[in-house]
């Protein structure tokens, strides 16, 4: 069987195969400059494992305490090499992403202290954390107080606004780079520099701190080459490479990574103690692969971009924008079942899971019901091929992940392959 043979047997009319064919003309130029960016990222990580000598006693976990843990240290200075920070903390004892972003910012606040998002609203699950919406433990109940300043009108940065809202009181200023799921773009790693400059050059002692999630890998710099003071994010996503099972990171300056240690663990212990268990390996060879495998991700997304704008849709980012700085695709339907099929195709084109039909249901949190598809290796990882959606209007569906292209490809096309099937496109 040639390629579009096997596409057939797989469901794949030649007619869906062929307009990926011609879209991917189109992501030539793209798809160079991507590729040239994961060798830059694979030399980069490269060098950090050689410079920090990792061996294979590295890769071995340690159980109880783990008191003088090698691996993990030495995983810990492959981190601070790779974002250029004086120090790191990766741990499987850091939960998920929103874990990892909160510590970074209840180590580093206290009592009386306010925290600014200078650029508008953060990600969903910060308004539990700073106490927006009531909940336990939140900054709120510990006398930390909050204040945003929202984008302008044309999406820019309101420099007058932040200028008049950092204050005596202002001791972390928290900027979110992957748009999240807020109808802003993603911010450029150049952008938030020029942002944490003009910050400090008003208050030159404030912590710059960057919600890194879905960000890492996307370009040849993170935003600690632009002077953010620390940067955190998770390691099912981007980082991970698609192999770590579970885990977050916090990448800073020795003191901002000192307090997130003691949070963590315990004033006095910090750093010391905290157990690798059996994922060493998988977090070393996720960070080795993590350059390609995010490469592969923001390939799928263009491709994604440039098939569903073909018929019609408006997809953002727009398939004109090639260069991207996450790896988040969305794609309004303005139409429930045009969502819900997207979102079969996506998980019929998983390696696991792939006979499972996926259902709206309700979801805490959402006023709507929610479709998901994931077919994952790691439970929840959305660094592997993974979609989402609310059921309401305007019917838009979030794509991300994929840790090889072919498969991203794959499920692209599967999705075509389903809203056809539907009547929903037609070619
Ligand atoms: C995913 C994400 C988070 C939260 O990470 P979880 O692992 O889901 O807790 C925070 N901020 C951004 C921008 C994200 O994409």
């Amino acid at each position: 069987m040639n390629i579009t043979e096997t596409y057939e047997s797989m469901g794949v009319d030649p007619k869906i195969y062929n307009l990926g064919e011609e879209v991917l003309k189109d992501c030539k130029d793209a798809f160079d400059r991507i590729d040239k960016l994961a060798e830059m990222n694979q030399l980069k990580v490269l060098n950090a494992f050689r410079k920090n000598q990792v061996s294979e006693a590295c890769l071995h976990g340690t159980t109880g305490y783990g008191y003088n843990d090698f691996g993990r240290d030495t995983l810990e200075a492959v981190y601070a090499d790779i974002f250029h920070t004086e120090d790191a903390l990766v741990r499987p004892q850091i939960t998920c992403g929103t874990h990892a972003i909160a510590l970074a910012l209840f180590s580093n606040l206290r009592p009386g202290d306010e925290l600014l998002a200078p650029a508008g609203r953060l990600y969903d699950t910060m308004d539990e954390v700073i106490g927006l919406r009531d909940s336990k433990g939140s900054h709120k109940e510990y006398g930390v107080t909050y204040k945003q300043v929202n984008l302008t009108a044309d999406g820019g940065f309101d420099y007058e606004g932040i200028k008049n809202a950092l204050t005596d009181k202002t001791k972390i200023v928290h900027i979110q780079r992957s748009k999240g799921y807020e109808p802003r773009k993603t911010f450029s790693v150049e952008e938030i520099g020029n942002l944490i400059k003009f910050i400090k050059g008003i208050k030159p002692d404030v912590i710059a701190f960057v919600d890194n999630c879905y960000g890492e890998f996307t370009e040849a710099i993170e935003p600690t080459d632009v002077g953010a003071d620390m940067c955190a994010g998770s390691l099912i996503k981007n980082p991970g490479g698609g192999l770590a099972p579970i885990g977050g990171y916090i990448a800073g300056n020795k003191e901002c990574i000192e307090n997130a240690a003691a949070r963590l663990t315990s004033p006095g212990l910090g750093k010391e103690v905290g157990a690798s268990l059996e994922v060493m390996r998988s977090l070393y060879q996720g960070i080795f692969l993590a350059p390609t495998v995010s490469a592969s991700a923001v390939k799928g997304a263009l491709f994604a971009a440039g098939i569903y704008e073909h018929f019609g849709f408006k997809v953002v980012p727009s398939f004109a924008e090639k260069e991207r700085h996450d790896i988040i695709q969305s794609i309004v339907f303005n139409d429930a079942n045009k969502l819900i099929a997207f979102c079969k195709g996506i998980q019929a084109a998983s390696p696991v899971d792939s006979f499972v039909k996926p259902e709206p249901s309700d979801m805490p949190g959402y006023d709507s019901k929610v479709i998901m598809a994931a077919g994952t290796f790691v439970s929840g990882a959305s660094i592997e091929l993974s979609a989402d959606g609310p059921l309401r209007a305007p019917y838009a569906a979030y794509f991300q992940g994929g840790i090889t292209w072919p498969h991203v490809k794959f499920g692209i096309l599967n999705t075509v392959s389903e809203l056809y099937k539907e009547n929903l496109v037609s070619l």
